[in-house]
């Protein structure tokens, strides 16, 4: 991903602990960059992991703190990965107010504070990459997921919104939109959901979560340089 000295190149993953952003973490990891993982919880065996941190994303202050943690580590915050995200599903007239808000916080303003904690720490290097995690629900809609497909519809907004704004600094916004995918969040629902999005699917299959991240980290990488404001589907072609 990088001709750079190995670890020099910095990025944070949100929502690191799990599903894609576990995956994004190795990938990073794998390709030699220095990666912080950042989840609610630090999961089992990472207690030992001195670049993974417990942090709400709905933390303004505390996401700030630990990507300044992360970018003097190294001096530089070439890359954000925001994947932390929930689901709280329910039909729209039995959503109550605590999880139609909890869901917005997550997904939505996590969303925002992961931009808005980079900047400062890509702005004066005059480059940077953001990449947020939308979803296929986020662009049709879904049974069930109002709450879910608003605040992923509305990571679209904020994608085109930022890369207008902050193109002028030499940073790149983008989203990847994935379909669905095996991981810890879809695991527990019906199956009728994963024959659906199997049928769906132009491969006849699921994705795993290393497709996704592996879109992640090329939208992170030079050989993405000239895109910016793009919401790159990652779906088999579940939604076309
Ligand atoms: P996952 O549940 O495996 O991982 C999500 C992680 O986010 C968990 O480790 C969780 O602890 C963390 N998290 C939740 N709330 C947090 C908070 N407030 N602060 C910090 N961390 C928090 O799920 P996943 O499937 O890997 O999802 C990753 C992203 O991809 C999410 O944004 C999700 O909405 C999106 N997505 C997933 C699918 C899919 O099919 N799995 C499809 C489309 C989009």
């Amino acid at each position: 991903m990088s001709g750079d000295a190995p670890g020099s190149r910095t990025a944070v993953v949100t929502g690191a602990a799990s599903g894609i952003g576990a995956a994004t973490l190795a990938r990073f990891r794998a390709a030699g960059w220095t990666a912080w993982g950042l989840d609610l919880a630090t999961p089992d065996g990472r207690d030992a992991d001195p670049c993974f941190a417990t942090v709400d994303v709905t933390d303004r202050a505390a996401l700030e703190a630990a990507f300044a943690r992360a970018a003097a580590a190294t001096g530089r915050l070439d890359a954000v990965v925001a994947c932390a995200g929930i689901n709280r599903d329910g039909v729209l007239w039995k959503l109550s107010e605590e999880d139609w808000r909890r869901v917005l916080a997550v997904n939505l303003d996590g969303s925002f504070h992961a931009i808005a904690a980079a900047l400062p720490h890509q702005r004066p290097h005059g480059r940077g990459a953001i990449v947020l995690v939308t979803s296929i629900n986020g662009e049709r809609g879904a049974f069930g997921q109002t709450n879910y497909a608003a605040s992923k519809a509305g990571v679209i907004g904020l994608t085109k919104s930022a890369a207008r704004e902050v193109g002028r600094f030499g940073i790149r916004v983008n989203a990847v939109s994935p379909g669905y995918i095996d991981t810890p969040m879809t695991r527990p629902l019906p199956t009728e959901i994963v024959d659906e999005a199997t049928r769906a699917s132009l491969l006849g299959r699921i994705g795993e979560p290393d497709e996704v991240a592996a879109a992640i980290t090329w939208l992170c990488s030079d050989d993405a340089s000239y895109v910016t404001g793009q919401v790159l589907r990652v779906d088999g072609g579940q939604h076309l």
